[in-house]
């Protein structure tokens, strides 16, 4: 993926400081700055034109010491070893902060699923089965999707898995359709889980959501439904925004009486493009993408892409704002970072903030076990219960320690895989 860091290394300078902080040994250190396995491998696939093409798949798992590990599947043209090394690592953190007994791994092939058919597409997801078949699994390591992959790529990986090893193993893959061993809750588990740690945020500095207002950047799934809740809630969203595939940039889409989710979804494509001469006849201020994070807001969720909030930009972020809560990935570069502890604004980090996802799978991988499946508002409820306790095991830490919220975040995620690997013997 296009980054102006190396994202492992960025994920190893932010393990590093929490292991000063943990004043871990060095065989710890050794052995949780780096993923447990890597697996590298050649899928060749048969193309439409009857041609062979090889891609290049990866399945990382960085620690297993918590449970099986976890993570999920990338399709992308310039995907990269680094990010996925980076991303299993912080499987590992995000698993262990909500306290749900699973590791961390990832996933990826060097594809461009735009280019491909839904044959070729297929047969990828067989291909990667193919070559991990024996190291992953439900009790070793459980995929799911990620940038790009959807509900019917991973029941074309499952049905792989199961062909392979002779049962019905729906354990094994998480993010399948409803019907198929799928989780109800899961499409708006990640937004919402956003919403609940915010909406905690918000009582802990004594600010009543319903006086709030919120600029968010994307409107893919995790912004959609964290927009949704967080209105409902009360708050006020001004803008959203998207990236255009014809003109190959974003932009921000700003109503000051708040947006319409509804009516931004009906002039949406399936990859969270909003159209924007559509989007202007509807009375929104078509903005340039950078927008978002300049409105006179309490609240920025960045719920688009990596290394969005940088030191170019971090000096645009009004006075006003009060929290920042991370929905996706990795928003904020570690200069950004700098500046917003300086100014004191609350940071909800990635990997607490959008863990609403994994744990809504890990609900689904229970359910898969039992073969039972809950409703839709049992499974919310049981999220908003980890989310909220989660988030207030963090904010505790910080405020007894007086740390920035991400690194008590850390220190209790690297605590919790530390003590595992050493109550093992592993260190
Ligand atoms: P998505 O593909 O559904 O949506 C991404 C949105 O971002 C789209 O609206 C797209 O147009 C927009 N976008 C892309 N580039 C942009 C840019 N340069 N400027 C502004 N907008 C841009 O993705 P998603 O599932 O909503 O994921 C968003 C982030 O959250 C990613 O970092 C992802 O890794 C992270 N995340 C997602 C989940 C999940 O369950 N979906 C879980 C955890 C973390």
């Amino acid at each position: 993926m296009k980054s102006s860091f190396n994202p492992f290394e960025m994920a190893q300078q932010q393990f590093d400081k929490a292991a000063d902080v943990l004043e871990l040994d060095q065989a710890t250190r050794e052995l949780l700055r780096n993923p447990l396995r890597e697996y590298h491998f050649n899928i060749p696939v048969r193309m439409d034109d009857g041609k062979f093409r090889v891609f290049r798949g990866f399945r990382i798992q960085h620690n297993d010491s918590r449970g099986p590990c976890k993570g999920g599947i990338r399709f992308h043209p310039q995907e990269t070893v680094d990010t996925v090394k980076a991303l299993s690592m912080w499987m590992t953190w995000k698993c262990a902060v909500v306290d749900i007994p699973l590791g961390g791994a990832k996933g990826g092939v060097i594809c461009d699923p735009h280019n491909l058919s839904a044959r070729e597409q297929e047969a990828i997801c067989r291909g990667w089965v193919r070559q991990v078949a024996r190291n992953v699994g439900p009790i070793n390591d459980v995929p799911a999707p990620d940038v790009m992959t959807n509900p019917q790529h991973m029941l074309w990986m499952l049905d792989e898995f199961e062909t392979i090893h002779g049962g019905r193993y729906p354990g094994f893959i998480t993010g399948k359709p409803v019907g198929m061993g799928g989780s109800l809750g899961r499409t708006e588990a990640t937004g919402y889980g956003v919403v609940y740690t915010l909406r905690e945020a918000l009582k802990l500095i004594g600010v009543d959501i319903q006086k709030t207002s919120a600029a968010v950047q994307g409107f893919g799934n995790v912004s959609q439904y964290a927009v949704r809740l967080y209105q409902q809630l009360g708050g006020k969203v001004v803008c959203v925004s998207s990236w255009d595939q014809s003109d190959q940039t974003s932009y921000t889409f700003r109503k000051e009486e708040g947006v319409d989710v509804d009516a931004l979804l009906a002039i949406t494509d399936h990859f969270g493009g909003i159209d924007k001469a559509k989007a202007a006849g509807l009375g929104y201020e078509v903005l340039p993408g950078g927008a978002w994070i300049e409105q006179d807001v309490d609240i920025l969720i960045p719920a688009a892409l990596e290394n969005q909030v940088t030191g170019d930009n971090v000096g645009k972020i009004a006075p006003r704002v009060k929290v920042i809560a991370e929905g996706a990935n990795g928003p904020v570069t570690p200069e950004a970072d700098k500046v917003i502890k300086q100014k004191g604004i609350f940071v909800i980090p990635d990997f607490l903030a959008n863990a609403g996802g994994v744990t809504c799978s890990y609900f689904e991988q229970v359910q898969c076990n039992m073969n039972y499946y809950w409703t839709q508002a049992e499974t919310l409820q049981k999220l908003d219960e980890k989310m909220t306790a989660a988030f207030h095991a963090v904010a505790e830490l910080a405020k007894k320690r007086k740390l920035y919220m991400r690194d008590a975040a850390y220190v209790i995620s690297v605590s919790r895989v530390a003590k595992a690997c050493r109550d093992r013997g592993w260190v």
